[in-house]
């Protein structure tokens, strides 16, 4: 049974948080917080303006400076971090709706990314105690030198809206794990449940003006980028988007970190578990609609089964269950926005136009933005299905003959976030994953993630890492102490 029935309204304004004080919107623009899957206006949030950032980046320094955090024992800030994975499990069903509500995600996705948010403070709270440093043995004894780990300071993160409180996990937990202070930007369809993460990081403890969470637009980004307060932004979204944070940062030389779009290769040979590359492609394809940086948009099929994979897989595209998110069972719910849609719908035609040959779907559904699961066969590399990132619920397969030809067709394109692989010969597995230029590669598998490992593309995918030693390490900075004895 549909939760919809039960979920309550949202007050009609969400404020923001801003050095430890939630700000309502004043005489601040408006910005209407939409359902995808009934096109209703749940709440409204205010867009923060420039004056808000200089004083929420001024709270950070000022937080940095006193050492309110960095300064707390290790273990007492390992302590809150651990309350915040506490209260967002025993909170993780309403988070989980409200997400839903926000973004339209099947409620079960909605569910995983929650405990997933959890997991990764869990994990990043047994850090604070490990960043230790080395001592370096130089001159056989003339000088004492060691090496201590630092917050590299005030951090800006900036968040799109597929995933909006995981990818707000996977920064906020290694950065205030490092001791570093933290100004938040959500992405302008989705801030509710960073809003929600706020109140909780208060609840467990972590000091005012620690972390302030400022909803808006680009323009809120933009001016966080080039604020000269921040020492580090760590930036989720497009590649578009990422090329002009790199740009604003590199004035001040203020570190970043990019997670960007991805056009993922997801690579079948003949001799696979079909039946287990079928399902887990119908998985990377149109989990989360396909609104998923790593989906395997690009499905390569070895061309001596491209006639009974394409087969398979136009029935498994007709099954995939299509509706609400809060409907539970469900896989492609709406897109998050009427804009996005109309985008999805131009690559479709522009694959038709440019001759592939469209095999399942390609239709639209109402109220709600809903695209129906997407089936092209006959794609080739050059297409433009093949090299732009859609983020929607639409793949193209690609034919390939011998394995340097899958490589060669993996290899050729701008991105390199992930790649999926499916074979039973496990030194063809392991030639493919030495081969494919991606930050990670799957083999027989598809979509795993886990805090501990780190996670982030190469090429126009993006800048270092996020999860793992070194999403952490990217929240630190080295310093060199030497002493003459
Ligand atoms: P987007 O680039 O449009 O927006 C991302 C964020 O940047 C938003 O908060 C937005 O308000 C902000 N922004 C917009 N203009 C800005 C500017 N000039 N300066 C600073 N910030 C600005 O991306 P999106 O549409 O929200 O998200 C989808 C994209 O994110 C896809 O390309 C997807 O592949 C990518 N993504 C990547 C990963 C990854 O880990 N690699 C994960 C999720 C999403």
């Amino acid at each position: 049974m549909s939760i919809r029935s039960r979920v309550g309204t949202l007050p009609a304004h969400e404020p923001f948080l801003l050095a430890g004080e939630w700000i309502p919107a004043g005489d601040r623009a408006l910005r209407e917080v939409v359902d995808p899957a009934t096109q209703e206006v749940l709440t409204t949030v205010a867009d923060a303006t420039a004056a808000d950032v200089d004083a929420a980046v001024a709270a950070a320094v000022a937080a940095h400076a006193d050492r309110r955090w960095r300064g707390m024992a290790p273990l007492d800030r390992a302590r809150i971090l651990n309350r915040v994975a506490d209260l967002i499990e025993a909170d993780l069903e309403e988070l989980a709706i409200l997400e839903t509500r926000d973004n339209g995600k099947p409620i079960e996705r909605s569910r995983a990314d929650t405990a997933s948010a959890a997991r990764t403070f869990r994990h990043f709270a047994g850090a604070p105690s490990r960043l230790g440093g080395s001592v370096i043995p130089i001159d056989g004894g003339a000088h004492h030198v060691y090496t201590v780990l630092e917050p590299i300071g005030p951090v800006a993160i900036i968040l799109p809206w597929n995933f909006p409180i995981m990818t707000a996990a996977f920064k906020l937990a290694p950065a205030l794990a490092a001791g570093c202070p933290v100004v938040a930007k959500p992405a302008e369809d989705t801030p509710l449940t960073l809003l929600r993460l706020a109140k909780i990081l208060q609840e467990a403890g972590v000091p005012d003006g620690v972390v302030s969470v400022l909803t808006g637009d680009g323009e809120v980004g933009a001016a966080l980028s080039a604020h000269p307060g921040i020492a580090k932004i760590s930036f989720t979204g497009s590649t578009e988007v990422g090329r002009l944070v790199a740009h604003a940062a590199a004035d001040d030389f203020t570190r970043v970190t990019l997670e960007l779009g991805g056009k993922s290769p997801n690579i079948v040979f003949e001799d696979a578990d079909l039946d287990a590359a079928v399902l887990t492609a119908m998985r990377a394809s149109f989990g989360h609609s396909g609104q998923m940086c790593t989906a395997g948009s690009r499905l390569l099929v070895q061309r001596s089964i491209l006639e009974e994979m394409t087969e398979r897989l136009a029935a498994a595209v007709r099954r995939v269950p299509v509706g609400d998110g809060l409907d539970g069972g469900i896989t492609v719910g709406p897109l998050v926005s009427e804009e996005q849609r109309q985008r999805v719908l131009g690559y479709i035609e522009k694959g038709i136009d440019e001759g592939a040959t469209l095999v399942a779907g390609g239709g639209t559904r109402e109220p709600g933005f809903y695209v129906e699961p997407t089936l092209f066969s006959g794609v080739t590399n050059d297409m433009t299905i093949a090299r732009e990132e859609i983020f929607g619920p639409v793949v193209g397969i690609i034919a390939f003959d011998d394995e340097a030809d899958a490589v060669r067709i993996a290899n050729d394109t701008r991105y390199g976030l992930a790649a999926g692989v499916w074979t039973r010969d496990l030194s063809r597995a392991h030639r493919m994953a030495a081969a494919i230029d991606a930050g990670t590669v799957w083999i027989n598998t598809y979509n795993v993630f886990d805090p501990a490992l780190s996670f982030g593309g190469v090429g126009e995918s993006g800048l270092g890492r996020d999860l793992g030693d070194e999403g952490l390490l990217g929240f630190c900075e080295s310093k060199s102490v030497v002493i003459a004895i």
